[in-house]
């Protein structure tokens, strides 16, 4: 039974649920306002069919992954022998930290646009540009910035204008978080597709919320009731059907549905009570940044608090700069930016990167301190340091240090997929719980490795290989990406690393290669091989491999290396050197020396 079932049923429960019992004594079972017949046969502890039977009886027709409402699972639940109480709307929606400590001042929301490709994110985008007052001035053309904003009933939207999920995640991997609300757009006549899920699966993992657009209602062969089962499937029940999730049916291409849609973002920002500080030196994020050849360093940068104006200094990722000026979407100049506004910016001495961080000091000295600062910082950083591997998430778990052990599965066929999620997510306790942030079938890819990186999670591939550029991405990143092809070999690991229990594994990197060109006598000493260096570089306690003819002879550790009777640490290709290897002098001229190291892969 799952920790959630035992966090549900907040009384024992009774032993014979077919007897009728007294309203007052009946156990409480806590239910949302929506949920499928699966996860209530779940809740109650009944198979699926029990309580497809006892729905049939009260006249309702569904089926395992139907959405059914609160009051029709609260009879359901009563004739199991519970009373169920409803959740409260409040409890599932999860509102960000307010930025700053001072005095908070409401602001306006942030949001990004998702969705499978071909659905509509940038006709939306544009439609909502277009019916937008500011953008309207008389003349103004609006330039892409990265981010505009739009006025609705006398209150600010602030749009990001790349859309997908995948610059989402890049940004939260970043460490920036600047989304608020998340806007998936489902095509109505093409439902839920494979980004879709993706998508959800990405804002789910940021506790982002997500507002339903139906768009391309205006097509002939549109089907939003399909569209809205299909979420409802996928827990993410409309609030027509009793959930809570707002979903408003929209034309991008007609503009049909905007106004609604942008009026349900400013609801749903306000149960979110969006609040910054204001009276504070600005800091913020960058959304994106390029080289203008007649400006020089242009960045956009998103005001997360305080209020950024013309002069101030930055410390910005790794350059600095002062604001020379600052233009909006319209190529306005403005004079100051509050939190959530987005800029465009002159007078930085370098080009930022996207999600980095930025935040205004008192004098260029003080920006440029604190860029040494960090500086110093990543060098100290190893890089093995970074890495999120299962042996690692385990040492953290042994030390109570982490609370969700993140899985992102992928798998060759889609019918692997559930048995292997519900084994791993029955093994989490009171301590961690066994999340699956995503699962899907096919290759792993980049938007795999990103998710992993942003939710410090890793990637378990069952008979799924990565695409090249997810490899390269996580190699970079030093992302855990573990292979299995046994479903109880993927239990017995995470069930270690849930015991904190596993123990890293390794894997031998190559580092260099060169070829024995002579072989000195060095006395008592043994002997010293003279090297040419081929390829990569070889290192002085690397450990070392003697391959003659194809086939290794001896592995120990490079015990000297110089170059022109200098001690040195390393010498690379092009270059040559003397080496001696522990234990062992049977050097002969043509042997390949191969110096390697040691990585943790898990
Ligand atoms: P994206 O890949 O999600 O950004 O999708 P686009 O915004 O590029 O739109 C993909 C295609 O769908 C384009 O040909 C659009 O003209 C079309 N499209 C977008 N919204 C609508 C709509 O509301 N109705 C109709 N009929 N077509 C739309």
């Amino acid at each position: 039974m799952t920790n959630k079932k035992q966090e549900l049923i907040t009384d024992e429960k009774k032993d014979n649920p077919e007897a009728k019992t007294d309203a007052k004594t009946l156990p409480h079972v806590s239910l949302p306002p929506a949920l499928s017949v699966k996860q209530l046969a779940d809740i109650l502890q009944v198979s699926g069919i029990e309580v497809i039977k006892q729905l049939m009886r009260s006249g309702v027709m569904a089926n395992i992954n139907q959405a059914i409402d609160f009051d029709t699972a609260a009879v359901v639940a009563s004739y199991f022998g519970y009373e169920a109480k409803k959740q409260p709307v409040s409890a599932q929606i999860k509102r960000p930290t307010p930025t700053g400590d001072g005095e908070l001042s409401p602001r306006p929301p942030v949001i990004t646009i998702m969705g499978h490709v071909d659905h509509g994110k940038t006709s939306l985008l544009d439609a909502i540009r277009q019916s937008n007052v500011i953008a309207t001035e008389a003349g103004a053309i609006t330039q892409h910035i990265g981010a505009y904003q739009v006025e609705v009933n006398s209150r600010k939207i602030t749009f990001l204008d790349t859309p997908g999920h995948e610059a989402f995640t890049t940004m939260r991997a970043r460490g920036a978080q600047a989304t608020d609300i998340a806007v998936l757009v489902v095509a109505a006549d093409d439902g839920v597709m494979p980004q879709t899920i993706e998508a959800i699966d990405h804002a789910r993992a940021a506790d982002v919320p997500i507002v339903v657009a139906i768009n391309k209602i205006d097509k002939p062969d549109s089907n939003p009731d399909k569209v809205k089962q299909q979420l409802a499937d996928l827990g993410l029940v409309i609030e027509e059907w009793g959930g809570d999730t707002v979903c408003v049916p929209i034309s991008a291409k007609k503009k049909q549905g905007i106004d609604e849609l942008l009026e349900n973002l400013l609801l749903v920002a306000d149960i979110l009570e969006l609040k910054a500080e204001h009276d504070c030196p600005a800091e913020g994020i960058v959304i994106e940044a390029r080289l203008d050849k007649t400006r020089g360093p242009v960045a956009t940068l998103l005001v997360q608090k305080g209020i950024l104006k013309p002069g101030d200094a930055l410390a910005i990722g790794n350059t600095w700069g002062r604001v020379k000026a600052m233009f909006n979407e319209l190529g306005k100049h403005l004079q100051k930016a509050e939190p959530a506004t987005p800029v465009e910016v002159l007078g930085l001495n370098a080009v930022p990167h996207a999600g980095d961080s930025f935040k205004v000091v008192n004098t260029e000295r003080e920006a440029r301190m604190l860029l040494k600062k960090h500086e110093d910082m990543q060098q100290k950083v190893p890089a093995h340091a970074k890495t999120l591997g299962l042996s690692d998430l385990s040492t953290q778990i042994s030390a109570g240090q982490i609370k969700d052990l993140n899985i992102i599965l992928k798998t060759d066929v889609q019918g692997s997929i559930e048995p292997i999620k519900d084994s791993l997510e029955q093994m989490g306790d009171e301590k961690v719980k066994v999340r699956v942030i995503h699962s899907g079938s096919g290759s792993i890819t980049e938007s795999d490795v990103l998710l992993a990186l942003a939710s410090k999670g890793i990637i378990i591939g069952f008979n799924s290989r990565p695409e090249p550029g997810a490899q390269r991405l996580a190699e970079a990143e030093s992302i855990s990406i573990r292979y299995y092809n046994v479903i109880y070999e993927v239990v017995k690991d995470v069930d270690k690393a849930l015991k904190g229990m596993l123990e890293p594994t390794y894997t031998e990197v190559i580092e260099g290669q060169a070829e024995i060109m002579a072989v000195f006598d060095a006395g008592k000493k043994g002997k010293v091989a003279g090297l040419s260096v081929k390829e990569g570089k070889i290192r002085r306690d690397a450990l070392a491999r003697v391959i003659r003819k194809g086939e290794s002879i001896h592995e120990s550790r490079v015990s000297s290396l110089r170059r022109f009777k200098e001690d040195v640490k390393e010498v690379v290709a092009g270059f040559e050197c003397g080496v001696k290897i522990e234990g062992f002098t049977d050097f002969q001229v043509g042997d390949i020396i191969q110096s390697c190291r040691q990585e943790i892969v898990s």
